[in-house]
C-alpha cells in the first residue's frame, strides 16, 4: 500500500492538535491529523473551560511566567473569538463572561496583595450584588469578579476542526518509523509519510513515545484529578472559593444547564486531594465542602458522580508543574533537514495556552522542513471522528 505523503502528521485531536493543525495549515503546510477515538476525548472535553488570565497563578509562587503566558494567550483567544484574527472562533460558546472569586476571612490580605499587583489590577474588581447568586452567602466574605471568560470546550473543538483544511482521520496509530528526512506513521487504515510528526495525544503521548523507542518517564508526567459532577443545583455559578492561604482554590466550580438540570462541575483542591479516595468517599467529601461553602444549600435530591482524569504534562528536570506549554523535539537533534525522529511532542499545560504551544511547534517545524502544501495521493479514507462528550453528558 502506498503511503500518503504530507508535510506534517499530527497525532491527537484535542485543543493542542487542532490548534497546531490550524497554525501549520495557515503557514502553508499540508497537515493530516490522526485521532484515535473522539476529538478532545482526553482533557479538553473534560476541562472546566476557564480562559485563565493569570489570576489563578497570582496566588502562587511561580506566578510570573505562567501569568504572563496565560494573559498573552488569552488575548489570542479574545481576537479569535471576536473574529479579528484566526483561527475563526467566533462560533465558540461563551458560557460565562467572568468568574467569581470569594474568600473567607484570613486570606484577604494575600489576595489583596495579589490584586494590587500589576498583572491583576484591571482583571479583578469587587463583585456587584447582581453578579452574585443568592445561594452564595457574602457576609464576612470578600467577593470579586474576575475577568476570565469560561467557554464550552467542545465548541472550541468544532470551530478549530472547521478552521483549516486537511484530513482528520479516525484511526489507531500502530507504528512511527523515523527514516532520515521523513517519518512513516502506520495506522489501522494505511500509512502516512511526513517531514514532521507532532505528538498532541495528551496522556496518549506516553504510548507514542514508546512507539518511538523512548522512555515516557523522561519526557512526561501526569497529575491526577478526581472531579465531581453535582446535578440538581439551584442555579449556575462560575467561581473559585479561595479559603486557605495556599495557591489553589479549595473549590473551582463551573456549571451547565442540560437535560432540565443544573450541573456543577467541581474541581480545585477537592479534586487534587481526592485522588486516593473511592468515588463514594469523594462524593461525601464534595458534599461536606459544598456545605461548608454554601451554608444555606440543601443537597437533598442532588445526584453526584465522579470523574477521574489525568492532566498530562511535559516534564522538566525539576518535575514541578510546568509554568507554560512544553514543546520538545524528540531526540533533541538540531534543526536542519532530516535527522532525528522528526517528531515533536506537545503538552499545552492549559487549554488557554494552546496558541503559545502551536507557535512553538510552527517554529520547530520550520527549522526542519519547508511547506509544500501537497498531499499525494489524496487521503481517500477519511472518516471524521465525532466530538467527545462534556462531563455532564458522559455515561455514569
Ligand atoms: C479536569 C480538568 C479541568 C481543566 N480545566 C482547565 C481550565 O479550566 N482551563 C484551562 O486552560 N485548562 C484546563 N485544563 C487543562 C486542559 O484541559 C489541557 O491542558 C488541554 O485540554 C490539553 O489538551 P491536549 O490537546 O494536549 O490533550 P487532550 O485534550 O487530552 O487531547 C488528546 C487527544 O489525543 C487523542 N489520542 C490519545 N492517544 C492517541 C493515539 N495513540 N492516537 C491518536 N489520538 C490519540 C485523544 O483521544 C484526545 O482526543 C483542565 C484539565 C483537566 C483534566
Amino acid at each position: 500500500m502506498s503511503a500518503s505523503r504530507v508535510d506534517v502528521v499530527i497525532i491527537g485531536g484535542g485543543v493542542a492538535g487542532l490548534w497546531c493543525r490550524w497554525r501549520l495549515a495557515s503557514a502553508g503546510y499540508s497537515v493530516a491529523l490522526i485521532e484515535r477515538s473522539r476529538l478532545g476525548d482526553g482533557q479538553t472535553a473534560a476541562s472546566q473551560g476557564i480562559l485563565h488570565r493569570g489570576v489563578k497563578y497570582a496566588l502562587s509562587a511561580e506566578a510570573s511566567r505562567a501569568a504572563a503566558t496565560a494573559e498573552a494567550s488569552a488575548r489570542v483567544w479574545d481576537d479569535a473569538m471576536s473574529g479579528k484574527e484566526g483561527p475563526d472562533l467566533s462560533g465558540v460558546e461563551v458560557v460565562a463572561a467572568s468568574m467569581l472569586m470569594w474568600t473567607d476571612a484570613g486570606v484577604i490580605s494575600k489576595l489583596t496583595g495579589a490584586i494590587a499587583s500589576k498583572v491583576l489590577t484591571s482583571r479583578v474588581v469587587a463583585a456587584e450584588r447582581r453578579d452574585i447568586p443568592a445561594f452564595l452567602e457574602i457576609r464576612g466574605r470578600s467577593v470579586y469578579r474576575v475577568d476570565e471568560t469560561v467557554i464550552n470546550p467542545v465548541s472550541v473543538l468544532r470551530c478549530l476542526a472547521d478552521a483549516a483544511a486537511g484530513p482528520i482521520v479516525c484511526e489507531e496509530v500502530r507504528a512511527i518509523t523515523p527514516g532520515g528526512a521523513s517519518t512513516r506513521v502506520t495506522t489501522g487504515g494505511g500509512e502516512f509519510e511526513a517531514g514532521a510528526v507532532v505528538l498532541c495525544a495528551g496522556a496518549g503521548n506516553e504510548l507514542l513515545l514508546e512507539l518511538l523507542g523512548k522512555d515516557p518517564a523522561a519526557w512526561t508526567q501526569h497529575r491526577d484529578l478526581h472531579m465531581v459532577v453535582a446535578s440538581g443545583a439551584p442555579g449556575k455559578i462560575f467561581g473559585h472559593w479561595v479559603a486557605s492561604a495556599t495557591d489553589k482554590p479549595r473549590l473551582t466550580i463551573t456549571s451547565a444547564d442540560v437535560g432540565g438540570l443544573t450541573h456543577w462541575y467541581v474541581g480545585g483542591d477537592l479534586a487534587e486531594q481526592g485522588v486516593a479516595r473511592t468515588p463514594e468517599d469523594q462524593i461525601e467529601a464534595a458534599k461536606s465542602e459544598l456545605r461548608s461553602c454554601f451554608h444555606s444549600l440543601s443537597l437533598a435530591g442532588w445526584n453526584f458522580r465522579t470523574i477521574r482524569i489525568s492532566r498530562a504534562e511535559g516534564k522538566d528536570a525539576s518535575g514541578k508543574r510546568p509554568d507554560g506549554p512544553v514543546v520538545r523535539r524528540i531526540d533533541g537533534t538540531g534543526g536542519g533537514t532530516g535527522g532525528g525522529t522528526g517528531a515533536i511532542a506537545v503538552w499545552p499545560t492549559k487549554l488557554v495556552m494552546a496558541p503559545a504551544a502551536a507557535d512553538e511547534v510552527l517554529k520547530l517545524v520550520r527549522e526542519r522542513i519547508a511547506p509544500t502544501g501537497a498531499i499525494e495521493p489524496e487521503v481517500g479514507r477519511v472518516r471524521r471522528p465525532d466530538y467527545a462528550l462534556a462531563p455532564w453528558q458522559s455515561p455514569a
